[in-house]
C-alpha cells in the first residue's frame, strides 16, 4: 500500500510508492519556525517514488540555502516536503495519513530546544548533530 499525505485543507495531496527513511527530529530555533512547533518530524523520501496526485499548482516553495527548500500549501499553509535541487527529498510527518510504518529514530539539536519543551524520556537525542556524543 503507498503511503497518502496532504495538507491542512486537503488541497494538495501526494503518494509514496516506497518506505520512508531516517524519520528525525530536529528542534533547532530554524526547525521549529518552519514546523511552526517544538520540533521538526521529518523523513527522508526517494523523489522518484513520491508524486504529486491533486494541488500541485497550489504549492509555493521556499529556499533556505541554495540547494535545499520546502515546499507549502498556499491556502492553508502546511509544510508538506522539504526539496533538494528542486526535488522532494523528505516529508514532514505531521502532514502523513494513516500509518506510515516508520518510527523517529532520534533528536537532533535538543541542546537548543526551546525552553518550554519537556523532552519525554528514552529518546535517543543529540546535543547538535547526529556525530556528537549521545546525551
Ligand atoms: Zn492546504
Ligand atoms: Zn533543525
Amino acid at each position: 500500500m503507498a503511503i497518502t499525505g496532504e495538507c491542512f485543507c486537503g488541497s494538495i495531496k501526494y503518494q509514496i510508492d516506497g518506505k520512508l527513511k531516517d524519520a528525525r527530529s530536529c528542534h533547532c530555533s530554524r526547525c521549529r519556525k518552519v514546523f511552526s512547533g517544538q520540533a521538526s518530524a521529518y523523513a527522508l523520501v526517494e523523489s522518484s517514488e513520491f508524486t504529486w496526485l491533486q494541488g500541485r499548482e497550489l504549492l509555493t516553495s521556499f529556499s533556505s540555502s541554495p540547494e535545499y527548500g520546502f515546499q507549502f500549501c498556499s491556502l492553508c499553509g502546511s509544510t508538506l516536503c522539504g526539496t533538494y535541487q528542486g526535488l522532494p527529498h523528505g516529508v514532514t510527518l505531521g502532514c502523513l495519513n494513516g500509518d506510515p510504518e516508520v518510527d523517529i529514530d532520534y533528536h537532533l539539536y535538543v541542546g537548543s530546544k526551546a525552553q518550554w519543551e519537556i523532552l519525554p524520556h528514552g529518546i535517543k537525542a543529540f546535543n547538535e548533530g547526529p556525530n556528537d556524543a549521545e546525551i
